[in-house]
């Protein structure tokens, strides 16, 4: 079964497909954003230390999001396989990931990097409009990017799954690269 690691930039489309890989494959998807997003609105004790760096669009710290990420891991259902969107976002994160992965002998077999241009970036961020979608903050996730997340792409890319595509496409035409890149996972 599937599990695939989704890279890139924030806006640049990682959600929506991964949405739509779990249309069509029944597995589940784990984005550290939605989980975040949730214990901030649930008022728990992890959303209300979250939210002030999500507010600033600064990293939530690496403790706290590999923590939320390997409990979904570790469910039963996780077995099905699984696509993680928005982590990891640091090499401490991948590290991490990559150990746990170990242990639970189901290693990663596709990470899928979006590229997409800068300029793009901006304009969907904006358009998209969530409460940290302010051009401040969005200027600021995107130097976050750059210097926490690149380093990132690359602790992957010499890594035989590794895959990019142009993201700056319209989403049909990236789902149809995704579904190809992910019937031909390896091994
Ligand atoms: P996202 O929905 O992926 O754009 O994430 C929204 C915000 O949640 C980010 O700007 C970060 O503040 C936080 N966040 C999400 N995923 C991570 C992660 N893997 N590591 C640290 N912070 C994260």
């Amino acid at each position: 079964m599937p599990r695939i690691i989704l890279l890139g930039p924030p806006g640049a489309g990682k959600g929506t497909q991964a949405d739509l890989v779990v249309e069509k494959l029944g597995i589940p998807k784990f984005s550290s954003g939605d989980l975040l997003r949730m214990a901030v609105k649930e008022g728990t004790p992890l959303g209300l230390e979250a939210k002030a760096y999500m507010d600033r669009g600064d990293l939530v710290p690496d403790q706290v999001v590999i923590g939320l990420i390997e409990e979904q891991l570790r469910q039963p259902g996780a077995a099905q396989g699984w696509i993680l969107d928005g982590f990891p976002r640091t090499v401490a994160q991948a590290e991490a990931l990559d150990q746990t992965l170990e242990k639970l002998g189901q290693p990663w077999e596709r990470v899928i990097f979006f590229d997409v241009p800068d300029e793009a970036i901006e304009q969907r961020l904006l358009n998209r409009g969530r409460s940290d979608d302010q051009p401040e903050v969005i200027r600021h996730r995107l130097h976050v990017y750059r210097q926490e997340t690149v380093p990132v792409v690359h602790f992957y890319q010499k890594s035989e799954g590794f895959a990019h595509l142009d993201g700056n496409r319209d989403p049909a035409a990236v789902h149809a690269d995704m579904m190809a890149l992910i019937g031909n996972g390896i091994p």
